[in-house]
């Protein structure tokens, strides 16, 4: 039987109509190997940035349905050109968009989760020889609405297509050569990465690593999916491998350092010590469906028996969040709540650092030498991080990458603009 290989390109690689003709090379080139071919494709360059920039033009709180309208057509644009690419380089191939495929999703706008694809179409597609382009970041619900799963989820529809199609190998083209020990726009030396195992990718991608969505991360996981990173312009270069962490040998304790800027810090202070008062602020949250990060609750103050709750959310839902705010202040009988933007969450990640002491201290002293000042701190497993000021970020990153020892001797060739590192 024939391997199936599914192909992502991002916005970067069919920002303009050249770009999207070098893509259909590498699909013909994919084609020409023997295999079947779905490519999966995002919307052109800053498509997407610009229609929410126009929505955000008309008004500051735009419905999330009409949202996924909007969103959902910049895709639509791209597999179109495609699929015209690949057409006038004689090869046969078809465009279809995610209500075409039957990419079945929850019924939660601008962040849903696909919950089933239905295959019959591309299986006969993929029968009559086609390529077949589908269009990244949307879905569709049972009553045929329009959803979209969150900036970013073009990977993951790939690799839910992969999973369903029981694809041999999910190839994630983009702008970099693959995964890098730390963003090598800020620390240009940074190496990368041959393999690197889910679950570490996993923490990387959810703490700012922008190379892959997390819940492509976790798809692929789940349903071992071997994941390649790799760059659009550079075919000649596999990039990384993601895979499982029983298949690599460990030999570092940490493997990446990542900032995450997009986090807002919310302190309720003085929150009653009563039971119940954290079921209650959460699930207040939870049921704007707003996702909450880092939390930490204080030692009880005995003369005032308050403590202070503090966490960290999304800065793209801190409009609905702060809406409420109010509301719940009120219901806990909380003092006040603090509001703070211009903090990082700097991490260090690693499946190395199970069983070895020392790696938190030697972290949290690299930043106390730079006299940076911590204001929150978590740990799970394989990762630690800490929050900073945001104008301590690429310092901290610089200095976390060099303390545990991940520079290589060469300068990564890397385009693309800074990412936004005061
Ligand atoms: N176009 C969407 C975005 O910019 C989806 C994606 O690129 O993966 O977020
Ligand atoms: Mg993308």
């Amino acid at each position: 039987m024939k391997q199936i290989i599914v192909q992502k390109f991002g916005g970067t690689s069919v920002a303009d109509t050249d770009k999207i003709k070098r893509v259909a090379d590498a699909v013909i080139r994919e084609k020409k190997l023997g295999n079947d071919v779905v490519v999966v494709v995002s919307a052109m360059g800053h498509t997407t940035d610009y229609l929410i920039k126009m929505a955000k033009d008309i008004s500051p709180n735009p419905s999330a349905r009409e949202m996924d309208m909007l969103l959902s057509t910049g895709e639509g644009v791209s597999i179109a050109l495609l699929t015209m690419a690949i057409h006038a380089k004689d090869y046969d191939a078809v465009s279809l968009n995610a209500m075409q495929v039957g990419i079945m999703t929850e019924s939660v706008h601008q962040k849903a989760r696909i919950i089933d694809i239905k295959t019959e179409r591309l299986r006969k597609n993929l029968k009559q020889g086609k390529i077949i382009v589908v269009a990244g970041f949307q879905g569709t619900t049972e009553c045929g609405e329009i959803t979209t799963l969150g900036r970013g989820g073009s990977d993951t529809s790939a690799v839910a297509l992969a999973a369903a199609l029981k694809a041999s190998r999910c190839d994630i083209y983009t702008d970099v050569e693959g995964v890098y020990t730390t963003d090598p726009r800020v620390v240009p030396n940074a190496t990368r990465l041959d393999k690197i195992s889910y679950e570490e990718m996993l923490e990387l991608a959810r703490v700012g690593a922008n190379v892959l969505h997390p819940r492509s991360v976790e798809t692929a996981k789940q349903f071992n999916v071997p994941l390649r990173v790799r760059s659009t312009f550079n075919l000649d270069n596999l990039g990384t491998l993601i895979i499982g962490a029983k298949d690599m040998e460990i030999y570092q304790p940490v493997t990446g350092v990542a900032a995450d800027l997009s986090q807002i810090r919310v302190v309720f202070c003085d929150v009653p010590d009563v039971p119940g008062n954290a079921a209650r602020l959460f699930g207040a949250l939870s049921d704007e469906n707003i996702s909450v990060d880092m939390i930490i609750q204080s030692y009880a103050r005995k003369t005032t028996n308050t403590n202070d709750i503090a966490f960290t959310i999304h800065k793209d839902d801190y409009a609905k969040a702060k809406s409420i705010f109010e509301k719940i202040k009120n219901d806990l009988n909380a003092r006040a709540v603090h509001i703070d933007e211009d903090i990082a969450k700097i991490s260090i990640v690693g499946a190395g650092m199970v069983d070895r002491p020392g790696i938190a201290a030697t972290m949290f002293e690299t930043l106390a030498k730079l006299n940076i000042n911590i204001k929150m701190i978590s740990t799970s497993e394989i990762i630690i991080s800490c929050l900073v000021e945001k104008e301590d970020a690429q310092k901290s990153v610089k200095a976390l990458h060099k303390i545990f020892e991940l520079e290589s001797n060469e300068i990564a060739d890397v385009k693309g603009d800074l990412p936004d590192l005061e």
